[in-house]
């Protein structure tokens, strides 16, 4: 098969071409991402490998499939960037890397929180000044505290595993019980009242249009006051707006980021020598008690190298068989 891959970095050419190794399949690179100006680059490719901040809309997807693309493998276990529903019609498999690290992403979860709570960012930042004064550092025990986690699937529970480690009480909301986590002594509750109850909110579900701005203006009201709140999910079930006002009136006592709505035009690149544009992310950099990560949760050697190798197991199977080992499809995207 013949495979380009869009928004390459050189950690995925070093992990895809390790996973590749003798298969034979025709690896082609490019650092672009995927768009209507570069979908035509893939012309001639059966299978296109992207990664989250690629877009694959409708127009997207016709080019693709007029240059012959049958397969587009993501890097990445969200699909809310691929028009699944065009995909279909055009006759384009969709493919993802359902589990790759769940404990990548929970234990950058848990960085955020224990940073933010111990302020260990500003700490940082003192101590190589030479600044020991303790003012304006000081935390919570965990122990004891209410962690609620919105999305107890894969990432979820592990999450909960440690949080119970911590000695914390678990609230869960999810459409569905996670008999794992309710073994740990989770109990699920509505949205409204793990938004309440929690003392740390953590959000771990998929970006649906039932989750999309779970957190504005109108649920800002219900949060705890002075809480923290995590969000390593997919940016837009915040509305940041929302969270800005939040962390001015106190309802948020700290906000730990790891993805970001419009982080499309941010995420991924060095933009240190330029000006960031977008007011909104500039102004979150202003709070001393917002910690935020560019979408860097699932980056560890154990996950790029299943990503890689699941990737080209999903392009293998769909080469012998016209199946891809992990299809996502339309009635998944129906269920979230
Ligand atoms: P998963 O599918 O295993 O779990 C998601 C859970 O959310 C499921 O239990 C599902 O029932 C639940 N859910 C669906 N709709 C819901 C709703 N309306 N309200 C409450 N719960 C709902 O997914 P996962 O692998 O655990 O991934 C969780 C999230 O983390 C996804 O958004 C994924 O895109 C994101 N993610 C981020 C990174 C990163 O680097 N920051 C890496 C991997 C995954």
């Amino acid at each position: 098969m013949q495979l380009t891959v869009f928004s390459t970095k050189p950690y995925d050419r070093q992990f895809l071409n390790a996973a590749n190794g003798d298969t034979g399949h025709d690896l082609r690179f490019l650092d672009v991402r995927l768009s209507m100006d570069t979908a035509p680059l893939a012309r001639g490719s059966d299978a296109v490998c992207i990664f989250v901040n690629d877009t694959a809309d409708r127009s997207i997807l016709e080019i693709l499939a007029q240059g012959g693309t049958r397969l587009v493998a993501l890097r990445s276990a969200g699909f809310n960037h691929v028009d699944l529903v065009a995909a279909r019609e055009l006759g384009i498999t969709v493919a993802r890397v359902p589990a790759y690290s769940p404990h990548a992403v929970a234990e950058h979860t848990v960085a955020l929180i224990l940073s933010l709570n111990r302020n260990i960012h500003r700490a940082y930042n003192r101590v190589r000044e030479g600044n020991f004064a303790l003012d304006g550092l000081m935390g919570v025990d965990l122990h004891g505290k209410t962690v609620g986690i919105v999305g107890t699937g894969t990432i979820g529970a592990v999450l909960a595993r440690i949080m119970a480690g911590f000695g914390c009480t678990l609230l869960g909301h999810d459409i569905a019980v996670n008999l794992e986590c309710a073994a740990l002594g989770m109990r699920y509750v509505s949205r409204d009242e793990i938004l309440a109850q929690s003392d740390i909110l953590s959000l771990h579900c998929p970006l649906t249009p039932e989750t999309h701005h779970m957190i504005d203006a109108d649920t800002l009201p219900l949060l705890k006051p002075g809480m923290m709140l995590i969000n390593t999910s997919r940016g837009a079930v915040i509305d940041t707006r929302a969270a800005i006002r939040g962390l001015k009136d106190g309802t948020i006592g700290s906000l730990g980021l790891d993805v970001y709505e419009e982080e499309g035009d941010l995420f991924f690149e060095d933009l240190s020598a330029g000006m960031i544009q977008d007011d909104v992310f500039a102004r979150l950099l202003t709070f001393p008690n917002v910690l935020i990560t560019g979408h860097q949760a699932f980056f560890t050697r154990e996950a790029l190298t299943k990503i890689a190798q699941t990737t080209i197991d999903n392009i293998g199977a769909f080469a012998q068989t016209g199946t891809a080992l992990h299809e996502v499809s339309t009635e998944k995207l129906a269920k979230g």
